[in-house]
């Protein structure tokens, strides 16, 4: 179709375009000025720091970012703590001085999570900790990654009980929910939370647990860091098994029977992990397949796999035996950091609705363009945290598209999608998981915690009053 543009339209559109560019002018020597009062403000009260204060814009600008590339907010100031003092200082310079504060793991959310605009981003990275207690418990740094704590676990022959990639981090995996190949029967890692150190938006240096202060440890597990930083977390520790058979069973395209058969493993409980993945297949289109793994010590013989298998309908399978190592090392690295869009979403759906909902959505091209389905099947009742939010039915469907876009997609058009996917759940039961790229508002929160909101809400406004923490998320008023 031809486009033309009259004269008075092409005045109107300069005038336009002049107008925008002196507004952004404006905006962006309003943001440099509020910077610049940020920075002067962080280096003259914050002093006696071990760790660093980041001020030069270019620094600053490689915060804007997380793995989602939708998302780019650049930090007035960021603060790399090396000590919880470092951490308390912050948060009460903020209350006197109105300053808003983010908080940043290893920044795998999608959507800006851990990012923010006009206030101070706290980078947890240099917070790494660890210390194993005894047979049952392990404590490890906010800003921690879980590799070394299962290694550490592991050579005394303890392990976690969910553990989700272990290239992320603790802070951010306990305030997501963190969900991992074991959470079908285990729950989530804040299921695991024995007890938590925290920096509380008021700047108080805490310490909670089911027993302690049990409304804040209720308001940070899954709280997205409204509330408080997380400093330390204990976590529970089980025996490990020596070794794992694992078995990836194939069902071509057929991502319906894969599963069901997930769905049927779920029930019967003869596998420790599992989970549904999908890869290219080299002649076109997906091939989805079942890991699973069974755990056992090498004092007593695993089962054949035969009888591992009985009852499925896969296509080809392929098995490994591993020591506990080589199973627990296996995917250490993140290899999708790609550096193109990736607005991909994480619901929960019940399983009475998947069928119908993920054969409509891979079937519509629209809805379906560019997605990579990674499934799991959850027995309902292993949650017990009030902010995971997840589908209420006996078993449900973790339903994660992946999406790794062309770097001049229509972005908006795919949120769009997104958020109708979403809307579709949630008016089917389900929910969202926090570290999806959803549009969302206030109301959209209030509406996905549900009857947890209350008390979230209590929680905000007694350990975060002037409401310093967390804004880029809007859970509460900014
Ligand atoms: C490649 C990839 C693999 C993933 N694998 C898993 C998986 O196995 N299991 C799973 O559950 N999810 C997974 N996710 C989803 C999700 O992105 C993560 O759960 C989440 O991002 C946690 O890790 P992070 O360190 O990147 O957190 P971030 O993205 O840095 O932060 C997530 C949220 O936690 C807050 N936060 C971070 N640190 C702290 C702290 N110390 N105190 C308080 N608040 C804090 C942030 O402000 C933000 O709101 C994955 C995502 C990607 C891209």
């Amino acid at each position: 179709m031809g486009y033309s543009i009259t004269r008075r339209g092409f005045a109107k559109g300069a005038l336009t375009a002049l107008s925008t560019a002196a507004l952004l002018k404006t905006t962006s020597s309003l943001a440099f000025a509020r910077a610049s009062g940020t920075a002067d403000l962080v280096r003259k009260d914050l002093t006696g720091l071990s760790g660093e204060l980041v001020l030069d814009e270019a620094s600053r600008k490689v915060y804007a970012d997380d793995f989602g590339k939708i998302v780019h907010l650049t930090p007035d100031a960021v603060l790399v703590p090396r000590s919880t003092d470092d951490i308390v200082k912050l948060v009460k310079l903020a209350n006197t001085q109105g300053l808003k504060i983010g908080t940043r793991g290893m920044a795998h959310s999608m959507y800006g999570q851990a990012q923010i605009e006009d206030g101070v981003l706290v980078d947890m990275s240099a917070m790494s900790s660890l210390r194993v207690i005894d047979d049952g418990a392990i404590e490890v740094g906010g800003g921690s990654t879980w590799g070394p704590a299962v290694a550490a676990a592991a050579a005394k022959k303890r392990t976690l009980p969910v553990i989700n990639d272990t290239f992320l981090s603790v802070g951010g995996s306990l305030s997501t929910a963190g969900f991992g190949p074991t959470t079908w029967n285990n729950g989530f890692m804040v299921d695991h939370t024995l007890e938590l150190e925290v920096v509380t938006g008021a700047g108080d240096l805490v310490r909670c647990s089911e027993e302690q202060n049990s409304a804040l440890f209720n308001a940070v597990l899954s709280g997205m860091g409204q509330c408080a930083i997380i400093t330390k977390a204990v976590m529970r520790l089980v025996a490990a098994p020596t070794n794992v058979i694992y078995i990836r069973f194939f069902y071509r395209d057929d991502v319906l029977s894969a599963a069901h058969d997930l769905a049927f493993l779920a029930k019967d409980g003869r596998f420790n992990h599992l989970d549904l993945r999908s890869r290219p297949y080299p002649i076109g289109g997906l091939e989805y397949y079942v890991e699973c793994g069974f755990f056992y010590d090498q004092s007593s013989p695993p089962p054949k796999v035969e009888e591992l298998a009985k009852g499925l309908h896969f296509a080809s399978q392929e098995v490994k035996t591993w020591t506990y190592e080589e199973y627990y090392r296996r995917a250490e690295t993140c290899y999708s950091c790609l550096d193109a869009p990736k607005p991909s979403l994480y619901l929960t759906v019940p399983a009475s609705k998947f069928d119908a909902f993920v054969g409509k959505t891979l079937n519509e091209p629209e809805r379906a363009a560019y997605v990579a389905p990674w499934i799991s099947a959850w027995r309902g009742n292993v949650f017990k945290r009030p902010l995971a939010r997840v589908a209420s039915e006996d078993l449900i469907f973790r339903t994660q598209f992946n999406r790794v876009l062309p770097n001049k997609a229509d972005i908006p058009a795919f949120l769009a999608v997104n958020r109708s996917l979403y809307e579709e759940v949630r008016d089917l039961g389900g929910t969202r998981l926090t570290a999806s790229a959803i549009p969302f508002t206030q109301s959209d929160w209030i509406r996905h915690y549900g009857p947890a909101w209350g008390p979230f809400e209590a929680a905000k406004k007694k350990y975060d009053p002037k409401n310093v923490l967390g804004s880029s998320s809007k859970i509460f008023a900014v």
